[in-house]
Order: C-alpha cells, then sequence, then structure tokens
C-alpha cells in the first residue's frame, strides 16, 4: 500500500518536503485562505507556497496569523500576508479583500476553511450554537466568496474550494449542528459553480475524514479506544494526514483540475463508507464528556 506523504501533527512547516512538489504548479498565484494559521488551513498554506504560491491568510486571532505568516514565510521563500477578520462580519472580510488586493494587485484562489465544531447530542444543543456553526461555516463561506466575487473574480475568473465534511452523508450522530451547515456549503458549491462558471470561475467542495494532528481531530476524535476500533474498520485503515489534504486542494485549485466544477471530492480513505453510525456514540459521548 503506499505510503502517505510526510506530515507534522503541530502547525509546524515540514522539516522535509522534496519529493511531491512543482514549483511552477502555482507560479505567481495568490491564494486567500480563511482559517489558514492552523491546522488543515495551515497546511494547504504551505503546500500552495511550496508549489510557487503567496497567500494570504485570515482568521479572527491575529497573532495567530501573524506566527504562522512568519513560519510560513521562512520555511517556504513566498509572501504570506496576515489578517484578522471574522467570516461573519462583512465589512471585516472586505476591509481585508481590499488590504489583500492592495498588497499583491490579485487573488486567483479561495480556500474557504474557516469553521468551528464541537460534539453535541442534538436534544443539547442550544439554539445559540447551532446557529453559530452555521453563521461561521455556511454563512461565513458565502460572505467571502461573495466578496472576493465582488471585489476581483467576477471580472478576472478564478477557484474556490470549500472545505466541508462527510457528516451529513449519513446523519453522524452529535454532529447535526456540523452536518448540516458543511451539507448546505456542499450545495453552495453547486449553486456557485452553476452561477459563476460562465465566468470562468470553478467551484468545488473538499471533504476530509478524520485528520490527524488538527484541532477538529481532538475536539471530535472521542474517547481513543473507540476512534482506534473505528479508524482500522475504515477502508485505508488509518487516519489521514494535513499534507494529504493539502495536496488534494492543491489539486482543485490548480489548472490540474481545469474541468472540474460543482463536485465534492471526498478525501477520507473510503471512511464515510464504513464508519458505524448508531447511537453507541451518544453512550460513548456521556461516558467520555463525564471524565472531562
Ligand atoms: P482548526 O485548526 O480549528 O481550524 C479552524 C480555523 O478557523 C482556525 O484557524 C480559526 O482561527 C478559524 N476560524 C474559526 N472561526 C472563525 C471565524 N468566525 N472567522 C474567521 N476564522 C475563523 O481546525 P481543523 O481541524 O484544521 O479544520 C479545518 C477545516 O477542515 C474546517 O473547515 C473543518 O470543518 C474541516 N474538517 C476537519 C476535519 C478534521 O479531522 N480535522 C475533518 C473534516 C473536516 P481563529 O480562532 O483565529 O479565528
Amino acid at each position: 500500500m503506499a505510503q502517505p506523504p510526510p506530515d507534522v501533527e503541530d502547525d509546524a512547516c515540514l522539516p522535509e518536503y522534496r519529493h511531491l512538489f512543482c514549483p511552477d504548479l502555482l507560479r505567481d498565484k495568490v491564494a486567500f485562505i480563511t482559517g489558514g494559521g492552523s491546522g488543515i488551513g495551515f497546511r494547504i498554506a504551505e503546500i500552495f507556497m511550496r508549489h510557487g504560491c503567496h497567500t494570504v491568510i485570515a482568521s479572527r486571532s491575529l497573532p495567530r496569523v501573524s506566527m504562522a505568516a512568519k513560519k510560513l514565510a521562512a520555511a517556504t521563500g513566498q509572501r504570506c500576508l496576515p489578517l484578522s477578520m471574522d467570516v461573519r462580519a462583512p465589512p471585516a472580510i472586505m476591509a481585508a479583500v481590499d488590504q489583500a488586493l492592495k498588497e499583491f494587485g490579485k487573488i486567483d484562489i479561495l480556500i474557504n476553511c474557516a469553521a468551528g465544531n464541537f460534539l453535541c447530542p442534538a436534544g443539547a444543543l442550544s439554539f445559540n450554537a447551532f446557529k453559530t456553526v452555521m453563521d461561521i461555516d455556511t454563512i461565513g463561506t458565502f460572505n467571502v466568496s461573495r466578496v472576493l466575487y465582488e471585489k476581483f473574480l467576477q471580472d478576472h475568473g478564478g477557484v474556490i474550494v470549500n472545505i466541508t465534511a462527510t457528516l451529513g452523508n449519513r446523519g453522524q450522530v452529535l454532529q447535526v449542528h456540523a452536518g448540516s451547515a458543511k451539507a448546505a456549503m456542499d450545495a453552495m458549491t453547486r449553486h456557485l459553480a452553476v452561477e459563476w462558471g460562465p465566468q470562468n470561475i470553478r467551484v468545488n467542495s473538499l471533504a476530509p475524514g478524520p485528520i490527524s494532528g488538527t484541532e477538529g481531530f481532538r475536539r471530535l476524535g472521542g474517547p481513543q479506544a473507540s476512534m482506534n476500533t473505528k479508524v482500522l474498520a475504515s477502508p485505508l485503515q488509518r487516519l489521514g494526514n494535513k499534507t494529504e489534504i493539502a495536496h488534494s486542494a492543491l489539486y482543485l485549485a490548480s489548472p490540474l483540475a481545469s474541468y472540474v466544477t460543482g463536485a465534492v471530492l471526498v478525501v477520507d480513505g473510503g471512511a464515510w463508507l464504513t464508519f458505524p453510525n448508531d447511537i453507541t456514540r451518544l453512550a460513548d459521548f456521556e461516558s467520555f464528556s463525564a471524565k472531562l
């Protein structure tokens, strides 16, 4: 079986990354990555930069994106602009996009990666908690896409990749909020692909499975023993890593995917096909959270 590409657990750049990159693939492109200061978004920024791209990484915490931008620029030699922005606040998005356009003169690629998630039974989920996840994941994705469309993409074309999930495919327990938000994002992907295709804008979703070394996995993994059994029962019998997700985002964002739009690329080692999805997870959750 093929070995996974290298990765490191925390938000550090890869110590070696020689065998799989081609600096011409995204040469002189500019990518705007929400949630680019940590986890999967950080690794997408790094892999894009190692393929010739400059990046803008945007999230709420300026210290987080500033520190990440320093690491990314030092490791790759490309430019990385850190910006503080909440995807729920259109005026802040407009200001951030203006700043990015002032700095680079263009934005070719948008990666909507910002999200919030946690495990919670539907019956115990507050109205506000459900709304917050919808606000960040779904409405935030629309907000940033809409601002970038208006300010640049409608006249120049480009690529949008929405980072979603497979939670809603079968209706995962404890995840009604995130599963609903990500399913709506996948629908948005298809709508925008249809509406904006004539302006040469490709829009796709990338749906990761369980990915090691991420905040998402730490929050959603639940009890380790139970997760290990489930991962080992999945077709590729292991967790994915951030580099694998970043390589898939690279494919969708690059000219290699020039005829791909309106698609959902699932990158999960086949996990959603076989993951047990029954009510026993509720019991797991109750015993796990009682120990916290
Ligand atoms: P992460 O490190 O927690 O990334 C989430 C990022 O979003 C953070 O950098 C956070 O930065 C930013 N963010 C949150 N709320 C925001 C807001 N209102 N405005 C702007 N930025 C905001 O998590 P991750 O696990 O790498 O997940 C990255 C993406 O992959 C998410 O879309 C997630 O749903 C998806 N995914 C992950 C997994 C997994 O196993 N990890 C599986 C399936 C899908 P600030 O706190 O600074 O705002």
